[in-house]
């Protein structure tokens, strides 16, 4: 079976010119609006906006070092050498992506009128804003007569593409990835094969022909992404796969030990479409299918990832509320206790050392690892008694990798409030998963270096140590590293309490 798309029994006339609007899918291999287009018109042409309506909001918060920004900016010079190398390989010179930086809807309508183009391609996004930007642009290109086609590429099944034998959407995870199984043929996996039509691709007419804009001219400016050694870009996520296919038929014995190199880190990759996802479940889906354990487990993690964006196309009230609306009527503290308590979490002085140390990982590196996300989303919501959106908001903020559906999938689980979350009776005890999960402190000595020379046992509750042992590795508890600013034990109860008021009622 190949790539047409299924509606289509027959050849349509091709159209003279297209256009195709990468958004967060920042590749040229594997696409399915690029392919699309290029199969259906005799020039296309490719673009990306920075898109103001996005961008601004981020300075307004005071993140102009912001990695995402930085990481698309220069994932985009990869975008514009492949789409130029392709057309290269069909004798085109001069093929090139056009970056502009305003707002979106505008900018793509300018685009499309420029180059007098009858369609413009994009991928979905079905994040609420983004929907509503696509109406907006739909609504404005078809005043010109211009249509906007969009398909399926950021996941393998969106919308209603997996529902229950009633027709419904699923909201427990385990029937929804078996069904996704079932569905699973290996036509969904297969790549689009763009070269194969790149001849399409037209030279950047030089009326419209424009340089890169710098970090700088969007207002931004350099983060530590390179530091990082952050891998960019198609080939960026070419060598993070690389990297992990050896390690992936050990991913169910590391994956949850953060000082292991266990995850794959292609989170970024996949929220920006550096990468394409059918590459990614087509290997592990053949590894898991000849055997291996660690393959079928990160599979089920791309398939969660596919459960979440079906979620909120389906429950996009989610954006803001919780799946389960009795939970809307749960107590948050508030004041200026939960203020200092919010604060302390966010930069790594909760006094609870795997707590503290993932929310520096966080902060120093935008990346955080998944069990560790577990851990602090439960530490700030039932340690703390603070409300989940808030902590959605930081981690929206901080991420490099994020993505609303997955990230607010990820705090509703942790909070109870979500489908198929955590028991909103059981609340992970900070303490014992850091000594399950980091035995020996490795994770947390390297962003906790105060807690270095404390030995593995006494770690991970340093308020347990005697005054004597703090002393002999430096630990000033108050001092260079803080007590601990709740006893979980307490904690636990009052949040049981608060859960219960609220069961009670409904
Ligand atoms: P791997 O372990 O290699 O997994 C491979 C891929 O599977 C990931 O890149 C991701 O795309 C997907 N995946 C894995 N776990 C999940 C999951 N639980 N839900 C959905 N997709 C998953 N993931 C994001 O991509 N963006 C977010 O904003 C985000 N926020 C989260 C917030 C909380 C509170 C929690 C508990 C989880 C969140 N996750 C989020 C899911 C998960 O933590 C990350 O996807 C993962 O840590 C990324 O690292 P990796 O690429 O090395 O993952």
């Amino acid at each position: 079976m190949s790539h047409a798309p299924p509606h289509r029994t027959h050849e349509p006339a091709p159209l003279d010119a297209a256009l195709v609007w990468f958004r967060r899918d920042l590749r040229a291999h594997d696409h399915a609006a690029l392919y699309h287009a290029l199969r259906s018109a005799r020039r296309v042409w490719c673009a990306f906006v920075f898109d103001r309506d996005i961008l601004d909001p981020l300075l307004e918060r005071g993140l102009a070092a912001d990695r995402r920004v930085e990481f698309i900016h220069a994932s985009l010079a990869p975008l514009d050498e492949a789409l130029a190398a392709l057309g290269r390989d069909h004798g085109r010179e001069g093929v090139r992506l056009l970056v502009r930086h305003g707002h979106a809807v505008a900018e793509i309508d300018r685009l499309a009128r420029e180059l007098h183009v009858q369609a413009v391609y994009a991928n979905h996004d079905d994040e609420p804003a983004a929907l509503q930007r696509d109406a907006q642009v739909r609504g404005l290109l078809a005043r010109h007569g211009i249509a906007l086609h969009t398909s399926k590429d950021h996941v393998i099944f969106e919308r209603k593409e997996v529902l229950s034998a009633a027709g419904a959407p699923y909201s427990v995870f385990t029937p929804y990835r078996n069904a996704w199984l079932k569905k699973l043929e290996p036509f969904f996996l297969e790549a689009y094969p763009v070269e194969k039509h790149a001849a399409a691709l037209a030279p950047v007419p030089e009326a419209i022909a424009t340089q890169m804009p710098t970090l700088e001219s969007l207002g931004f400016r350099r983060s530590n992404l390179h530091e990082l050694k952050i891998p960019v870009g198609w080939p960026g996520a070419c060598a993070l796969l690389e990297d992990f296919l050896p390690r992936m038929a050990e991913y169910d014995r590391t994956r949850d030990f953060p000082a292991v190199k266990g995850p794959s880190y292609l989170s970024v990759h996949l929220r920006f479409g550096t990468c394409s996802i059918r590459t990614l479940a087509r290997e592990a889906h053949a590894r898991a299918g000849a055997g291996s354990e660690g393959a079928r487990v990160w599979l089920s993690e791309l398939v969660w990832r596919d459960f979440y964006h079906q979620i909120l196309h389906h429950h996009p009230r989610v954006a803001g509320h919780a799946f389960k609306p009795e939970y809307d009527a749960l107590h948050w503290e508030h004041g200026k206790h939960a203020e200092q308590h919010f604060a302390a979490w966010c930069e790594g002085r909760s006094g609870y050392p795997l707590v503290d140390a993932a929310m520096r990982q966080l902060a120093q590196t935008g990346y955080m690892h998944n069990r560790l996300r577990m851990v602090v989303a439960s530490f700030l919501t039932k340690d703390l008694g603070i409300d989940w959106r808030r902590g959605e908001q930081h981690f929206a903020d901080h991420l490099n990798d994020f993505d609303l559906a997955a990230n607010n999938g990820g705090w509703q689980w942790a909070a109870s409030t979500g489908c198929d979350a955590q028991p909103w009776f059981r609340i992970f005890n900070p303490v014992t998963q850091s000594r399950r999960f980091d035995p020996q402190g490795r994770f947390i000595r390297r962003y906790l270096p105060a807690l270095a020379k404390l030995p593995d046992e006494l770690i991970h509750a340093p308020w347990e140590a005697r005054p004597v042992d703090l002393a002999a590795a430096g630990v000033e508890l108050g001092g260079n590293y803080p007590a601990p600013i709740v006893r979980h034990a307490e904690a636990r109860e009052r949040t049981l309490a608060r859960y219960a008021a609220v069961k009670k009622r409904s």
